[in-house]
C-alpha cells in the first residue's frame, strides 16, 4: 500500500471539523478588526523568499522545496505567506488609493524540517497583515486581536512573550554587541552559528542547539540598545496592552526565525505541546515592503500554526462530529426509492440526513442509527408505503410518531424544530 510522505499529514473528518471552527473564528473576529482575505499561490519565485526571509536563515539555507521553473527562474512552495502578502500588495498596488490595508489568509505552507510531534513538512497558518500604519497602537491592537481570538478557543495555558528588535539603526550596535560576546566563544558554538556570527549574530540568539542557547543566555539583551524612538514605540506598544488587559512577558531573547522583522516582535507560546512551543508569531516589518520594490510602507503582522492551534483545542475539548437530524432506516427498493428523495427535499431545507441503503434488518439499521447519534429515525418499509404513514421515532425519548407520507417533509421539520436541534 502506497503510504503518506512522511512529514505530510491527513486531516481526517473530526479533526477537519475542528479545523473549519478555528478558521471561521478568525474569519469572524479579524473582519471585526476591518481585515480581508487575500489569497496568493503556493508558488513563488525563489528570489521573493531569499530577499526578504534573510539568506542566512534556516528556512532559506535549509527547509526551502525549490525547483527550476522556466527559464533560468527558480520557483519554491511558500514556506510562510507574508513575503507573498507583500509582493501582492505592491504587485497590484494596493497602497494606490489608500496604503493602509488590513489583510488575512489562510493556506498550507511548505518547510523541509526535521519532521517531529508539532512540526510538520506542510502546515498550515492563518495570517494577519497590516500595512500603511506605523503606530505602537496598531501593534498592541493586533496582539489584542490574536489573544481575544485565542481566548474564545478556550485553550488553557498560552503565554505572550514580546520583544523589540529596534531599527536597522540601533540594531547594528547590538549586533557589534553580539559578535563581541560570541567570536570569543565559537568552540562553543555550532557550525551554523560559527558561520554566522558576522553576517547576522541575532540568529544564535534563535539557535536550538543546546551549547549555542547557553551562550545566548549570557548575551546582551536588545532592550539596552533601542534608540530613544524604538524605545518610546515600545512603550506604547505595552502601555496598550496593559490597558486592554492582555498579559504578557517581556523576552529579550524573542528574536524569530526570519531576518525582516523590525521593532515589535511577539509569539505566543504553550508548554502542551512539548519541544515545539510557539502557536503563532509576529511583528513589525517596516523595511519589507520598499526592500521588495515597493513604497516606503510600514508593517506589522502575525501567523498562527493551525496544527499545533488545532492539536490544542483538541485537547481542550471532545471532538464530535455533527450527528444526522434523520436517519432512514429503509427496507426494500420501494423504500429506498422514496428515502432517496425525501433525504433530497430535507437536505434542501438544511436538515443533515443519512440513509442506509444497505439489506439490512430494523434491529441492525436502529443499531447503526444510534451509534452515528441520529435525532430522529424515519422506518420507511413495505408496510408503511402501503398504509401511507411512516413511523418518526425520537431517539433520545424513544416516542415514535407516524407521519403521512404526503406531508412528510413538512411534519419532519416541524419535528426536528420542536425537539430544539
Ligand atoms: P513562523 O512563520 O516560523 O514565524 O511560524 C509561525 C507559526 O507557524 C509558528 O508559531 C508555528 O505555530 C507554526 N509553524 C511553523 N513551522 C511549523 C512546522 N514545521 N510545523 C507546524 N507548524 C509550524
Amino acid at each position: 500500500m502506497i503510504q503518506l510522505v512522511r512529514g505530510f499529514r491527513d486531516i481526517l473528518p473530526g479533526e477537519a471539523m475542528v479545523w473549519q471552527q478555528v478558521e471561521q473564528a478568525a474569519r469572524d473576529r479579524f473582519e471585526c478588526f476591518g481585515f480581508s482575505e487575500i489569497r496568493t499561490p503556493v508558488i513563488e519565485q525563489t528570489a521573493l523568499f531569499k530577499r526578504s526571509i534573510g539568506e542566512d536563515t534556516d528556512i532559506v539555507e535549509k527547509e526551502m522545496y525549490t525547483f527550476p521553473g522556466s527559464k533560468d527562474t527558480l520557483l519554491t512552495l511558500r514556506p510562510e505567506a507574508t513575503a507573498s502578502v507583500v509582493r501582492a500588495y505592491i504587485q497590484h498596488k494596493l497602497y494606490a488609493a489608500d496604503p493602509v490595508r488590513k489583510l488575512y489568509s489562510i493556506g498550507p505552507m511548505f518547510r523541509r524540517e526535521r519532521p517531529q510531534k508539532g512540526r510538520y513538512r506542510q502546515f498550515s497558518q492563518i495570517n494577519a497583515e497590516v500595512f500603511g500604519i506605523e503606530s505602537p497602537y496598531m501593534d498592541a491592537q493586533l496582539i489584542y486581536m490574536l489573544t481575544r481570538f485565542l481566548d474564545a478557543l478556550d485553550v488553557p495555558g498560552l503565554r505572550v512573550h514580546l520583544n523589540s528588535l529596534g531599527c536597522p539603526e540601533c540594531r547594528n550596535g547590538y549586533r557589534d554587541a553580539l559578535r563581541a560576546v560570541f567570536s570569543g566563544k565559537t568552540d562553543r558554538l555550532c557550525s551554523d552559528c560559527v558561520r554566522r556570527i558576522d553576517r547576522n549574530p541575532l540568529r544564535l540568539l534563535d539557535c536550538k542547539v543546546p551549547g549555542c542557547r547557553e551562550v545566548a543566555a549570557d548575551a546582551p539583551s536588545m532592550a539596552d540598545f533601542l534608540c530613544a524612538d524604538c524605545d518610546a514605540h515600545f512603550k506604547t506598544v505595552t502601555a496598550g496592552l496593559d490597558a486592554m488587559g492582555v498579559a504578557y512577558e517581556r523576552d529579550p531573547r524573542l528574536v524569530r526565525g526570519l531576518d525582516y522583522y523590525t521593532r515589535t516582535t511577539f509569539e505566543i507560546q504553550t508548554d502542551a505541546l512539548g519541544a515545539q512551543s510557539a502557536v503563532a508569531g509576529g511583528g513589525r516589518y517596516d523595511g519589507l515592503v520598499e526592500q521588495l520594490g515597493g513604497p516606503s510602507v510600514p508593517a506589522v503582522g502575525f501567523a498562527i500554526g493551525m496544527d499545533r492551534l488545532v492539536e490544542l483545542v483538541m485537547a481542550a475539548q471532545p471532538v464530535l462530529l455533527r450527528p444526522p437530524a434523520v436517519f432512514f432506516a429503509a427496507m426494500g427498493a420501494e423504500a429506498w426509492k422514496r428515502a432517496f428523495q425525501w433525504a433530497g427535499e430535507l437536505s434542501d431545507q438544511g436538515i443533515r440526513v443519512e440513509i442506509d441503503f444497505s439489506e439490512r434488518s430494523l434491529k441492525a439499521l436502529m443499531r447503526r442509527a444510534d451509534r452515528l447519534g441520529a435525532q430522529f429515525v424515519l422506518i420507511v418499509g413495505e408496510r408503511e408505503l402501503e398504509e401511507k404513514t411512516v413511523s418518526l421515532r425520537h431517539m433520545a425519548t424513544k416516542a415514535q410518531t407516524a407521519v403521512p407520507v404526503d406531508n412528510l417533509v413538512a411534519v419532519v421539520k416541524e419535528k426536528i424544530w420542536e425537539s430544539g436541534v
